[in-house]
């Protein structure tokens, strides 16, 4: 089983769910059983309470599951059901811990946030991924926010554990223009540091802009944050968002995520996707 973690910089709303649903579509033309997990660090223990102004409406899965609406995206994209287990909350994973801790469960020990909840968010990550060849782990939120540490830190300790060509960690961040037109980098490269600081390295950036990245921006994005030039990828603005696994397509992110997964020599031929 392959997990590919995707997480999100400078800021929300950016596309992330997108940019991992249609990775995931990319990857089920070519043959392979995808499914998602999606993380909501919110101490909501699921969407259902939430009020839809400010949250949109919830999405009622076939298991009766009331989840965020970026579960609907992987439901189309990945033409598959959803189930409530794939979309982990903070509320969600502390009732478990803490209804363990009132039975006895954990003999005596003292409940900490490491090992305790990441051992629990790492279980409930694995248990979702079973029987798929490729898991995608969307971490809702930006790097950075105190709700998402200890999600982050699970994920961190799940890539230690797992073989390299088994685990890669995409980053979609915003490349904003600045008022002469130009690309900036800076946002980025802040967002690619705090991910550092705790201990996470992206494997490949993806950049949302207005158009598509400036090729010395994507040299520029490869230097500072320390991923080769190809691991750099633009999800420009598009019309419908139903075309945007044609635009990562085009970028070769499919194709680059295969080959780093060991998934090349199992996709289906290019003619059959
Ligand atoms: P996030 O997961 O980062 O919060 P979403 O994936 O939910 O963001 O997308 C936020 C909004 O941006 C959605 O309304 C989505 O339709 C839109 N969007 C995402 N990617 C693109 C794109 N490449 N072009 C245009 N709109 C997009």
């Amino acid at each position: 089983n392959k997990f590919i973690f995707v997480t999100g910089g400078v800021m929300s709303g950016l596309g992330k769910g997108i940019t991992a649903a249609s990775l995931g579509r990319l990857l089920t033309n070519a043959g392979f059983d995808v499914t998602a997990v999606k993380i909501d660090p919110y101490i909501n223990v699921d969407a259902g309470t939430m009020n839809p102004y400010q949250h949109g409406e919830v999405y009622v899965l076939d298991d009766g599951g009331e989840v965020d609406l970026d579960l609907g995206n992987y439901e189309r994209f990945l033409e598959t059901d959803m189930a409530f287990d794939h979309n982990l909350t903070t509320g969600k994973i502390y009732q478990r811990v803490i209804e363990r801790e009132r039975a006895g469960d954990y003999l005596g020990k003292t409940v900490q946030i490491i090992p305790h909840v990441t051992d629990d968010i790492k279980r409930r990550i694995r248990e979702a991924g079973e029987g798929h060849d490729v898991t995608l782990v969307e971490v809702g939120g930006t790097v950075g926010d105190i709700e998402s540490m200890p999600f982050l830190e699970a994920l961190r300790q799940f890539s230690d554990e797992e073989p390299e060509e088994d685990v890669i960690f995409a980053h979609v961040t915003l490349v904003p223009y600045a008022p002469n037109g130009e690309q900036k980098t800076k946002p980025t490269q802040h967002s690619v540091k705090e991910l550092r600081s705790i201990g996470l390295r992206p494997d490949i950036v993806v950049g949302r802009c207005d158009d598509p990245l400036e090729p010395d921006v994507r040299e520029k994005i490869a230097l500072f944050c320390d991923v080769p030039t190809d691991a750099v990828f633009s999800n420009p603005d598009v019309e419908d968002i139903y075309h945007v696994p044609m635009v990562l397509e085009g970028e070769g992110m499919d194709e680059f995520v295969m080959d780093r997964l060991n998934l090349a020599d199992r996709a289906l031929p290019e003619s059959e996707r």
